[in-house]
């Protein structure tokens, strides 16, 4: 059997495991890193040959959409990962860094469940690290940290040990403040979702030179960081990459700390949808079920030079399939699904079968429907108006 459909046989096996799927936006103030840090779990998750390769994909679809003068914001990402025995799918997608798109932003928040926050290790947190955390947990969606470009610190700035820990600490200490000021007022909350070194929920490392650390990845290793220090003193970054790959690292944490759609959506669901609890939907949503009834929320529009326009979205439940005529929010009438399919990598794979609850899907056909509408087979009360949760004002249900 060829690679390629390989990728797509585990992709597809894992579609319907729930329990191994991972949905996660990638959040940072513009330069922090996010696209290098993209790129390589790609490479490390073998999605993609390696990260150069990744970048030169990403470029070539980029020039390719100026030429059409269409621009898309958010590139969606899937990818495998093997953590302690069990794979997992790994759906991420992306957040536009720059401020302006706030409200794709949130968009994009709505379908995950775990956002990783990446920040210069030399800027520190900076006011859109605030905006996507303060995003992030809006949509009820669990956050943890990735320190970046910790490579300046020891090669450029000359940091010591102390002084580096220092800046990390206080760059957790920052990010900290901010999340605890906001779960103080989410009654609804119920785990700490600061994150901690010990925990295992901050990763810190170099994207550019692939490689990275975090407490649970040091046990493992028996790395410490003099070692990692000296390595990239001695700008051994090529060995430092080996011995503790950036992906293994970023991936590892994202298995062990977000949490998969059964777990996330019964909290979720009752902070981005309004609608009567009590309903069948309701349920469907809560449960995840994938014989609901059909609700999708679209996230994002892309165009495919052969397909036409790729709508991108979250199955909270039921299952979509080809042929299904669904109800697109704020329209009249249906649209037909033309096809659905899934991200494999960077690139969309059409499927014969349906996608069920708790994936992220790519349909053609849903011609009405813009980012951010509710798309169902029955007629039911949209998920809550990007607008609504945007407001800088925490409001509880
Ligand atoms: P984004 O705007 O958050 O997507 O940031 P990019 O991934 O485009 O990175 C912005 C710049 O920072 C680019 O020039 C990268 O090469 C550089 N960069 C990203 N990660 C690192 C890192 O770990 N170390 C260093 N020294 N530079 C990095």
């Amino acid at each position: 059997m060829g690679r390629r459909k390989k990728i797509v046989q585990e992709c597809e096996e894992l579609m319907d495991e729930p329990e191994q799927i991972r949905n996660i936006a990638i959040a940072a103030h513009v330069d922090h890193g996010k696209t290098t840090l993209t790129d390589n779990l790609l490479a490390g998750a073998g999605m993609i040959a390696d990260a150069d390769e990744a970048t030169q994909l990403v470029m070539d679809t980029e020039e390719d959409e100026q030429e059409r003068g269409i621009t898309i914001d958010a590139a969606n990402v899937s990818m495998t990962h093997e953590y302690e025995d069990e794979n997992h799918l790994i759906n991420l997608i992306d957040t536009p860094g720059h401020v302006d798109f706030g409200g794709d932003v949130t968009r994009a928040m709505r379908a995950v469940d775990g956002a990783l926050v990446v920040v210069d290790a030399v800027e520190g947190a900076m006011p859109q690290t605030e905006t996507v955390v303060r995003q992030a947990l809006r949509e009820g969606v669990k956050p943890a940290l990735f320190i970046n470009k910790v490579d300046r610190l020891i090669s450029e700035l000359q940091e010591g040990p102390e002084e580096m820990q220092q800046r990390l600490q206080d760059v957790i200490a920052d990010v900290n403040e901010l999340i605890r000021g906001m779960t103080e007022e989410m009654d609804d909350i119920e785990e700490d979702w600061t994150v901690s070194v010990e925990e295992g929920t901050v990763g810190f490392g170099s994207a550019l030179y692939k490689w990275g650390v975090s407490l649970p990845s040091m046990q493992r290793t028996g790395m410490s960081f003099g070692d990692i220090i000296e390595l990239e003193q001695d700008h051994k970054r090529q060995e430092l990459h080996e011995r503790t790959p950036l992906s293994d690292v970023v991936l590892d944490m994202v298995a062990e700390h977000f949490p998969n759609p059964l777990k996330a959506q019964p909290f979720r669901v009752p902070r981005i949808w309004r609608g009567d609890d009590e309903s069948d939907i309701a349920e469907d949503m809560r449960t995840v079920n994938r014989d609901g009834d059909i609700v999708f929320m679209a996230t994002d529009i892309g165009m495919d030079p052969h397909a036409g326009e790729i709508v991108t979205g979250r199955v909270f439940s039921g299952t979509l399939e080809k042929g299904q005529e669904l109800y697109v929010s704020g329209t009249a009438g249906k649209n037909r699904v033309q096809s659905v399919g899934i991200y494999m990598g960077g690139e969309r794979e059409e499927l014969d079968r349906g996608v069920p609850a708790g994936n992220v899907a790519a349909v053609t056909g849903l011609k009405d429907a813009i980012a951010g509408s509710t798309v169902s087979d029955k007629e039911m009360t949209p998920f809550e108006s990007i607008e609504h949760i945007s407001e800088p004002v925490i409001t509880k249900s």
